[in-house]
Formats: C-alpha cells, sequence, structure tokens
C-alpha cells in the first residue's frame, strides 16, 4: 500500500499526529486546510490553502489523493458528499451528517439501547420551559461546538433571559453529577475487525480536557461495558478508522455516553508512547485498508494538555526519559489554545 496517496482535511494538531503515522507507513499525505497557519503542513507532504467552497482547489485535491480522512468532524458535509464520488471519504460524510449534529447523534445512540445524559431540541426559550425538569442543565449549541464552545449552564429558569432570541438550534442535556469521565477509543478496519484501546480516564477543567491517564480507576464491569458499547456504536456506523466514544459515569455508576467524536482524539495522544500502534497509526491503517495488527500496551501513562501560554514554560524545560513533549507548532498563542501535551510513562 506504500503507493497510496491519503488527503487530510484539517490542519491542525491531530493532522500533523496522522501525517507523522502517514510517514511511519510510507504513506504519502496531502492536508486541504482552510487555515493558512495550520501546523499539519510541516508534516504533510503536500500543503493546499483554500476556503472549503473554493471548488477549483477542491478537484484539485481530488485529483492528487487516493483516499480522503479528516481531522475534525465540522466540515459542511455536502463537500464531503462531493468528494466522495471521485475519492473514497472513510468514516463515510453520512456518519459525519449524524455526530455533528447532537440531537441526530443522541437519538442515533439511544435507539440501540444505549443511555446518554437526558436531553431535549430546543428551539424557544419557551422550550426550556416546558423542559424544567433537566434543569439545572447544560445549554448546547446543536452543532459545531467543541471545547465547550457554545454551551451555557443553566441553573434555573431564572437564568433564561426572555429576550433570547434563538437564531440556532440547541438541546438541553440535564447537569449530570459526575464521579467520573472515560473514553474509549477504537479503530475499525475494512475487513470488519475491530480493536478497542482500554478505556481512558480523563479530567476536564473548565470543559477542556485537561489530563488523561490509563488505567482509568473504574471496575472491571465498567470498563466491559464501556467497550462493548463502542463496539455496537462504531459496527452499526459502519464506521472505518478510529473513533472516541466520551462517558460520564455518575455517582450512582451507571454508564452515559456523552458524544461520539468521528475522528482521533485528545484522550488517545497517550497511546502513541504507551503502545506499539497508537490510535493515528490505526486510522491510518484502517482508512487506507492495511489489515490490524496485534496492538499491545508497554506502559500506563498519563497525559496533560498543555494550554494557552503554559507552553512556553514547557519550551523552555528538560524531560527524563519517560516524558514525552509534543509542541503542536501553532502561530499564534492564545488563551485556553491547546498548544501542545506531555505524555509521562508509568509503570
Ligand atoms: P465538546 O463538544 O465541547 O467536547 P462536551 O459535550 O463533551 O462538549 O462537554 C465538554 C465537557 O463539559 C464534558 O467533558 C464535561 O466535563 C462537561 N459536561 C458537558 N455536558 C455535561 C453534563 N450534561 N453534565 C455534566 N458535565 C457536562
Ligand atoms: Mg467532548
Amino acid at each position: 500500500m506504500s503507493n497510496v496517496t491519503l488527503g487530510i482535511i484539517g490542519s491542525g494538531q491531530l493532522g500533523s499526529l496522522l501525517c507523522q503515522a502517514a510517514k511511519k507507513l510510507n504513506i504519502k499525505t496531502v492536508v486541504f486546510s482552510d487555515d493558512k497557519q495550520g501546523p499539519a503542513q510541516n508534516y504533510s507532504d503536500q500543503f493546499i490553502f483554500a476556503k472549503y467552497e473554493n471548488s477549483e482547489k477542491i478537484k484539485e485535491f481530488i485529483n492528487k489523493v487516493d483516499i480522503v480522512t479528516y481531522e475534525f468532524e465540522n466540515i459542511p458535509v455536502e463537500i464531503l458528499k462531493r468528494i466522495d464520488k471521485e475519492k473514497k471519504v472513510l468514516p463515510k460524510p453520512s456518519i459525519n451528517q449524524i455526530i455533528q449534529n447532537r440531537k441526530l447523534e443522541k437519538t442515533f445512540i439511544n435507539d440501540l439501547g444505549i443511555k446518554t445524559t437526558e436531553w431535549a431540541f430546543i428551539k424557544s426559550a419557551e422550550d426550556i420551559k416546558e423542559n424544567e425538569n433537566l434543569l439545572p442543565g447544560i445549554l448546547k449549541s446543536n452543532t459545531l461546538g467543541y471545547d465547550g464552545h457554545g454551551q451555557f449552564v443553566l441553573n434555573s429558569l431564572h437564568d433564561v433571559k426572555k429576550d433570547w432570541c434563538f437564531t440556532a438550534d440547541y438541546i438541553l442535556e440535564k447537569k449530570v453529577n459526575l464521579k467520573k469521565e472515560i473514553s474509549v477509543v477504537i479503530s475499525r478496519f475494512t475487513n470488519n475487525q475491530i480493536y478497542a484501546y482500554e478505556p481512558i480516564e480523563n479530567i476536564h477543567e473548565n470543559q477542556i480536557l485537561n489530563h488523561s491517564k490509563i488505567p482509568a480507576d473504574i471496575t472491571k464491569e465498567i470498563s466491559n461495558e464501556a467497550q462493548k458499547s463502542a463496539n455496537l456504536i462504531s459496527e452499526k456506523l459502519d464506521y472505518i478508522g478510529t473513533m472516541c466514544v466520551e462517558y460520564f459515569i455518575d455517582q450512582d455508576d451507571t454508564l452515559l455516553v456523552n458524544e461520539v467524536a468521528p475522528r482521533v482524539h485528545n484522550s488517545g495522544h497517550l497511546t502513541i508512547n504507551a503502545f506499539n500502534i497508537s490510535q493515528f497509526e490505526n486510522h491510518i491503517r484502517a482508512v487506507c485498508g492495511l489489515k490490524n495488527e496485534k496492538v499491545k500496551k508497554f506502559f500506563n501513562a498519563e497525559m496533560i494538555n498543555i494550554l494557552g501560554k503554559e507552553i512556553e514554560e514547557y519550551r523552555n524545560r528538560s524531560f527524563s526519559d519517560k516524558e514525552f513533549f509534543f509542541d503542536y507548532e501553532k502561530k499564534a498563542i492564545k488563551d485556553k489554545r491547546k498548544m501542545g501535551h506531555l505524555t509521562i510513562l508509568k509503570k
């Protein structure tokens, strides 16, 4: 498969790490992005900068590649579908259509008999009143949310302002009294084989992932249930590639799906150093039709996200042979922006 050229849409840190995994497998990469400064261009073989609506540039991209994948889910589905008519897009665009829409995503998961938080679809302030039982809750934009963007905590109906004008659709979720958050990163291959990494424990601060670790401090039952649900979701989506299921565990040890990411995931970064095959390599293998290799864990690990200005301190630090620092080489330092991560291997 070394003659394959893979197209990757999006040029952030996930794109960079996908390009590095592809290089290891001798697969050439062409990154397409609407961010002129996207760091993945430092690792791809070619880089095309243009708006996603630029059909000339999309055509150029299609002509250069054999298969297309993406590093983030908020790409207009019509564009993925257009590309898919000429070159296969994996995971397939219809999956993205479901998952980039919280209402469709939760409905899909609930229909599989898998629990999510209690939720309602919201189009107006009136709809919130009718779902007062979900308060305290979190109002989330139905599409285009990430790292807590587009989320509002509503403690009671007093927080709902009469003059709110709803220009977008929302969902309202009951606030879960969290015991823990975990995620299952899972890769599904064209031969229908599946590999689920063990559950990863995630600690969030201000709705942004702060750090992740394996093993997760959870019971065997919850671990099995989380992997089983992730398996079912990937199968029913007919998913090809690496995806991630984020879960909440409430105070009664009930496992609830928070959301699905149809891509490699921040919590899975520790797989780069702790396993023989990372979530990125498994994604490339799966979408390029390579077979799944046996995955082995070498170490327990912890991964710390480096946000905003914190990166400056890390850039001037030295590291032990158990510490792996990743600088995403983003041009601008912004408050709360993911700038890099550190993985620490443990016994
Ligand atoms: P994003 O799409 O921005 O990742 P999430 O829906 O995953 O948004 O929310 C980000 C984080 O906010 C979660 O990981 C969790 O820590 C917190 N959060 C979101 N929804 C709830 C909820 N219903 N109850 C409790 N905490 C929540
Ligand atoms: Mg999330």
